[in-house]
């Protein structure tokens, strides 16, 4: 690609577990998995089931981050073929206190009899730290704040040559939380939000852990974001639903995002 654009690929946007049959061909059964490219860089925004599909080949070192532990956001760590190419290194940054405990929550879940592995047993190499923000990758500046989900969950902004992305992923509103939000993605060009739920749908779901289309849509205009791309899809939202809610918007800057489209900021 062209190292002065800023571009984000979608390769899984469902949230919370996979989804399959011909009624998610259009916005994809994959969980969390975005590739945003800037200055050269290559970061990888969540490792979900749509990372098995993602490219392997770098001009560089490619780096994930991960805003939480959450299995739909790890889940295609096991099975992405470029952790097991040998001499290919892929460096990957999580919320931990340390390099050795981040090790430690990772291979929790990737260690028998859960998996038959540790991801550091792959023949490619994996180099995992923990996150410390705000850090540079190259000239993309990488700042975060936490945001409200069991366990938490970081949003991150992603800046580079005048342009920014935000990323907030698994994320419960309430005053306070949405206040410091609006403040974090202000003016934002791209801003990806949880629009697990709709409206009508929240009060079931409250404590969740998740918003709304709605509150992404209100909150796009507070911020002053230019575009806004609804992510996390709930597993039970079928194509057709989807369709007739852009349709009912009527909006070029509101989507839900589509598995395999990229976006250039
Ligand atoms: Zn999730
Ligand atoms: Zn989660």
């Amino acid at each position: 690609m062209n190292s002065d654009l800023f571009q984000l690929t979608v390769f899984g946007a469902r949230g919370s577990m996979t989804a399959s049959g011909t009624e998610y061909s259009v916005f994809g059964g994959a969980t969390s998995c975005y590739l945003a490219e800037a200055g050269g860089e290559s970061i990888f925004l969540d490792a979900g089931s749509g990372l098995i599909g993602a490219p392997t080949r770098f001009a560089g070192t490619p780096v994930i981050l991960l805003s939480h532990l959450h299995l739909d956001h790890i889940l295609g760590l096991g099975m992405y073929p470029r952790l097991a190419a040998k001499g290919l290194r892929t460096r990957l940054y999580m919320p931990a206190e340390t390099g050795s405990q981040a090790l430690n929550l990772l291979n929790g879940i990737y260690s028998p009899p859960y998996w038959p592995l540790s991801l550091t047993e792959y023949a490619g190499e994996l180099e995992v730290e923990p996150l410390r923000l705000p850090f540079r990758i190259g000239e993309v500046l990488v700042e975060g704040i936490r945001g409200r989900h069991p366990g938490d969950s970081m949003i991150f902004r992603l800046s580079y040559g005048g342009k920014s992305l935000v990323y907030a992923t698994d994320f419960e509103h309430d005053g306070e939380s949405l206040s410091k939000l609006a403040d974090f993605a202000r003016n934002t060009d791209l801003l990806l939000y949880d629009g697990q739920y709709m409206n009508g749908e929240y009060e079931g779901h409250r404590g969740f852990g998740h918003s709304t289309a709605e509150v992404g849509i209100a909150l796009k205009e507070r911020s002053g974001a230019r575009r806004l791309l609804l992510i996390h899809h709930d597993p039970g939202r079928k194509d057709r639903e989807l369709l007739d809610a852009e349709r009912r918007l009527g909006r070029t800057d509101i989507r839900f995002a589509r598995q395999g489209e990229r976006i250039t900021l």
